[in-house]
C-alpha cells in the first residue's frame, strides 16, 4: 500500500471511529446491556443462522464450503458479532481495524460486496427479533436498536473501505499484468508498428504512383497495422481520447480512400486528397507514439537484474489458478525457493558474483519448468514457481529436479572459478482454500523447515508446519 493510500485510509478510518464512538455514547446504559446480553446468550446462535442462510447462496456457498473456512468461520463469526454487540468506545479503534483486516480477506478471496451486505442484513434482521423478544418495544429496545444498526453499518463501512482500496489495487496490477502479457516488448512492438503503418503509407504512394488507381486497395483498418491496434493494441493501451481519435483517423483515412480517391477526380484535387491521408496517417503516428510512450511509463513487468516476472504480478496470478483449478477440479503448486548462505556468497566473491548466480539460476528455472508454469523473481535471493495443473507428487518431483540441478550445476564466474550454490525449496499445494495467501504461508513455513532440517532439500508444506516465523510472505518487504 502506498502512502498515500494508506493516510487516506487511516484519515477515513478515524471518522469512522468518532461516528462509532458518539453512537455508542448515545445509546445510553441500558441500551448497552441490553446489546451485551444479546451477545452472550445469542452470538452461536447467529453465526449458525448466518451460515445457514449464506450456503443457500450459490456464489456464497463456493467460498463457504472450504473445510477450512467452515471450521473456521462459524467461531470467527461468532466472536466477530459478540465484539460488534459488545463494542465500547474504548475499543472501537481496533475494532475498526479489524474490519479493515476482513476487508482485505474479502478481496484477496472475491467475495462480492453484496454478499457482505446480505449477510449483515440478515444477522440485523434476526437481531431486531431477538431483541424485541427480550426488551420489548420501548425506549431501550429502540436505542438498542439504534445502535445494533449503527455499530453494524459502521463496521460494513469499515470493511469495505479496506475491500475497495485492495481492489482497486489488485485491478491495477490486473490491468498492468495483461497489458504486459499482450505488449510483452513495448520497444520492439513500437518498432514494429511503425514500421507497419509506414509500410502501408508506401504502398499506397506506390500504387497510385504505378497504377493511378487504388481500387481494391487494402483499407487501414484491415492492414495488419489496423488489426493489431484493434485486437491488441487497444486492449492493451485501455480505451482512452488517443486511442478513440486514432480510430477516427483510420476510418476517415479509410473513407477518403474509398469514396473520392478511387473516383476518377482531377489530378489536382487527387494530390490534396492523398495530401490529407498523409496528414492522418502522421497524426495517427504521433498518436500511437504517445500511447507507447505512456505504457513505456509503468513499471516494467520483469525483474530488471533477472528478466524473470515481477512479484507485484503473483497475487494476479493466483488469484487466476485458484479460479481456474476450482472450475476444472484441478490442482497447482507453488514452489518457494531460498538460496542458501547467499549473504556469504556475496561476502565471498563479491556481489557482482552474486548476481550472476541469480541470473544463472533464474536461468535454470525457466528452462527446466514448462512454458505454463510462472517464475517469479519473489526477493532478493527468492523465487517463486507457480506449477500449473499438477498433483503433489509431480510438484515434488519437479521441485527436486530444481534443487538437485541448482546444486548440480555451479556458476560460471569470469575469472573460470566456479561458484557452487544451494536452494532450499517449500512447496504447497493449492488445498481448494480461496485465500491465495494460505497456500503462500504453507510454501513459506515448509521453505522455512527446509532451512531448519540442513538446507539443499525440498520440503512438502502442511497445515500441521508451525508457521514460519515473521510476516506473512506477500507482506514482507
Ligand atoms: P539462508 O541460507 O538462511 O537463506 O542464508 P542467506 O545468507 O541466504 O540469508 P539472508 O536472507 O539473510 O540473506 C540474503 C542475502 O542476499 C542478503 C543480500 O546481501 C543478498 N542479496 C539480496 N538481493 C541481492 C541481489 O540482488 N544481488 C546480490 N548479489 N545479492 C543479493
Ligand atoms: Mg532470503
Ligand atoms: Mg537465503
Amino acid at each position: 500500500m502506498n502512502n498515500v493510500t494508506s493516510h487516506n485510509a487511516d484519515a477515513e478510518s478515524s471518522a469512522l471511529v468518532i461516528d462509532w464512538k458518539n453512537s455508542l455514547a448515545a445509546a445510553g446504559p441500558q441500551a448497552s446491556q441490553v446489546l451485551a446480553d444479546l451477545g452472550d446468550q445469542h452470538a452461536a446462535e447467529l453465526a449458525a443462522h448466518f451460515y445457514k442462510v449464506m450456503m443457500n447462496d450459490t456464489r456464497a456457498s463456493r467460498s463457504l464450503s472450504h473445510d477450512q473456512v467452515r471450521g473456521r468461520l462459524q467461531p470467527a463469526m461468532q466472536r466477530w458479532v459478540g465484539d460488534l454487540l459488545r463494542a465500547n468506545p474504548d475499543n472501537v479503534e481496533s475494532l475498526i481495524a479489524a474490519q479493515r483486516v476482513v476487508g482485505d480477506v474479502h478481496a484477496r478471496v472475491g467475495i462480492p460486496v453484496d454478499l457482505v451486505t446480505r449477510g449483515t442484513r440478515v444477522l440485523k434482521q434476526r437481531m431486531f427479533t431477538l431483541i424485541a423478544e427480550s426488551a420489548g418495544h420501548g425506549k431501550a429496545a429502540h436505542a438498542a436498536i439504534a445502535s445494533l444498526t449503527a455499530s453494524f453499518d459502521i463496521a460494513l463501512e469499515g470493511m469495505t473501505l479496506a475491500y475497495s482500496n485492495a481492489r482497486d489495487r489488485s485491478s491495477r496490477t490486473d490491468a498492468a499484468y495483461r497489458l504486459f502479457s499482450l505488449v510483452q516488448n513495448v520497444s520492439t512492438e513500437r518498432e514494429r508498428q511503425r514500421a507497419l503503418l509506414l509500410d502501408w503509407e508506401n504502398t499506397l504512394l506506390y500504387a497510385l504512383a504505378s497504377q493511378g488507381e487504388v481500387a481494391g486497395f487494402q483499407p487501414l483498418a484491415q492492414s495488419e497495422f489496423g488489426l493489431w491496434f484493434t485486437h491488441k493494441g487497444i486492449p492493451s493501451f485501455g480505451e482512452s481520447s488517443e486511442t478513440q481519435q486514432i480510430n477516427a483517423l483510420v476510418s476517415g483515412v479509410d473513407q477518403l480512400l474509398q469514396h473520392t480517391l478511387n473516383r476518377d477526380s482531377e489530378p489536382s484535387s487527387r494530390a490534396l486528397q492523398l495530401q490529407e491521408v498523409r496528414t492522418k496517417v502522421s497524426q495517427i503516428r504521433n498518436l500511437l507514439g504517445m500511447l507507447f510512450e505512456r505504457i513505456g511509463e509503468l513499471d516494467a513487468g520483469c525483474d530488471a537484474l533477472t528478466n524473470l516476472l515481477n512479484r507485484r504480478f503473483l497475487p494476479t496470478v493466483l488469484r487466476r489458478e485458484i479460479d481456474l483449478a476450482h472450475k476444472s477440479n484441478g490442482s497447482f503448486a507453488v514452489l518457494l525457493l531460498d538460496l542458501d548462505h547467499f549473504k556469504a556468497i556475496n561476502d565471498e566473491h563479491g556481489h557482482e558474483a552474486g548476481d550472476r548466480a541469480l541470473q544463472h539460476v533464474a536461468s535454470i528455472l525457466n528452462q527446466f519448468t514448462r512454458g505454463s508454469d510462472y517464475v517469479f523473481r519473489y526477493g532478493g535471493e527468492e523465487f517463486v514457481v507457480v506449477l500449473v495443473a499438477v498433483e503433489e507428487q509431480q510438484a515434488l518431483v519437479i521441485a527436486e529436479g530444481l534443487c538437485r540441478r541448482i546444486h548440480d550445476a555451479p556458476v560460471p564466474l569470469s575469472d573460470e572459478q566456479r561458484l557452487s550454490i544451494t536452494a532450499s525449496i517449500g512447496v504447497a499445494l493449492y488445498d481448494g482454500h480461496p485465500d491465495y495467501e494460505r497456500v503462500m504461508a504453507r510454501a513459506d513455513a515448509a521453505m522455512y523447515q527446509a532451512k531448519k532440517q540442513g538446507r539443499n532439500r525440498v520440503i512438502l508444506g502442511t497445515d500441521s508446519l508451525p508457521p514460519a516465523p515473521g510476516l506473512s510472505p506477500l507482506q514482507r518487504r
